[in-house]
């Protein structure tokens, strides 16, 4: 659900809050999947790679499962903004996304989605490419891979954790840093003939500040939180599925393929904790007619606690504490062979209040 102040609307954002209405109408028949890749290589840190022929399963499986892979813009339209011509029917659309330009998008990636006649998305942190380090895609790969049905979008200039002030910085000048950030991103996008409207945050961190100054850019945000894209997604918090290490099965890509938005509320949580460390998650349900008692949240710790606090609102509180870096909630919801999903982002720092390393 948007978040009233955050968005100074473009005619896109508009159209996805009316698409909202229009779709909510219709149960659940509007939904659209995001799938998240990084290094698509063997050699790469297993946290962010997969192996090129569990990549060439996944896209085999794509088909099997008789989806149709759309660029993001149509997929994120479709999803939210249901016409009357996609409410006649179920759709199976999916898009693919990469983030961070890794030359193996070009290498291993790009050749079969080409075969296929696929479009795709790479989110660039502009700085990696200027640099022309080796380990990333060059500007001349980006703009060929754009003549083959690629979107080349935003992912800030230097891939920063937006959400980590410097200890002097005060709020003015954090926002003008990351101002800086997106429009040196763009600005470098221009110039190459490659800009798009779609941002995604490094690391999928954010929080409100953060959300509202790419909404006051005029930009779809995207997260890497798990789930379906439908009518209450929050168009500047768009979720995505990371399919890196171990989470690159086959049933359970089968499950994030063909699963649907939570039909809830969008929560707006704040995802940074600082003294509640067991943070509950409120799911506010927008229909009374699903079976809750098959709902199934998991946190730290395992399978959550979960209360009924009136007819269509749940509350899920983690068995241990959220640890310090990122962990999500993930809550699912069978509907015949497929669930609703949502998952909810937390960040925690060091005891200490300083950040946690990450390379
Ligand atoms: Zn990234």
């Amino acid at each position: 659900m948007l978040e009233s102040g955050i968005l100074h609307g473009t005619t896109f954002q508009k159209k996805l809050v009316a698409g909202a209405l229009i779709c909510g109408l219709s149960a659940q028949a509007c939904a659209g999947v995001v799938l998240l890749y990084h290094h698509v290589d063997e050699a790469t840190p297993a946290i962010t790679s997969i192996a090129p022929d569990q990549f060439n399963r996944h896209l085999d499986i794509i088909e099997d499962e008789g989806y149709t892979v759309l660029p993001l813009d149509e997929l994120v339209r479709r999803s939210m903004d249901a016409g009357p011509e996609r409410r006649k029917s179920d759709e199976k659309i999916v898009a693919i996304t990469f983030d961070d330009a890794y030359r193996s998008i070009y290498t291993t990636a790009f050749p079969n989605l080409r075969a296929r006649g696929w479009p795709f998305t790479i989110f660039v942190a502009t700085r990696l490419v200027e640099q022309e380090n080796p380990q990333y895609l060059t500007w001349a790969e980006l703009t060929e891979m754009s003549g083959h049905g690629a979107t080349i979008a935003n992912h800030t200039d230097s891939h920063t954790h937006m959400i980590r002030r410097l200890e002097t910085e005060t709020a003015d000048a954090w926002k003008g840093r990351m101002n800086g950030e997106i429009l040196t991103a763009k600005d470098l996008l221009v110039e190459h003939g490659l800009d798009s409207n779609f941002f995604a945050y490094p690391y999928g961190e954010y929080d409100a500040e953060i959300l509202a100054l790419v909404g006051q850019l005029g930009m779809i945000g995207f997260g890497q939180q798990s789930g379906a894209i439908g009518p209450h997604s929050n168009p500047l918090l768009l979720p995505r599925y990371p399919l890196a290490g171990v989470y690159v099965g086959e049933a359970a890509f089968r499950d994030k393929l063909r699963s649907l938005p939570m039909p809830i509320l969008h929560p707006g949580i704040e995802p940074l904790v600082s003294d509640n460390f067991k943070p509950p998650l409120k799911l506010s349900f927008v229909t009374n007619t699903l079976n809750l008692s098959r709902l199934a949240c998991y946190g730290p710790g395992g399978r959550m606690a979960l209360s009924e606090t009136s007819a269509s609102n749940i509350l899920a509180t983690p068995l241990e504490d959220v640890s310090v870096g990122r962990t999500r909630y993930n809550c699912t919801l069978p509907k015949g062979n497929r669930f609703y999903w949502f998952s909810q982002l937390w960040i925690r720092k060091k005891d200490d209040g300083s950040w946690y390393y990450e390379p």
